[in-house]
């Protein structure tokens, strides 16, 4: 499970596909969804 960065909407994309952007706001940058970790993902 990803978020977006910017909005904070979940990302039920497929995060692999390349040129995923956020379908609330646009964003390209998303956090990984994890428990205790949270990793910043940049999709180019
Ligand atoms: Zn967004």
């Amino acid at each position: 499970m990803y978020k977006c960065a910017v909005c904070r909407e979940p990302v039920r994309s497929n995060i692999n596909t390349v040129g995923i952007q956020c379908e609330h706001c646009g964003s390209k940058i998303f956090y990984k969804e994890r428990p205790n970790v949270k990793k910043v993902l940049k999709v180019r």
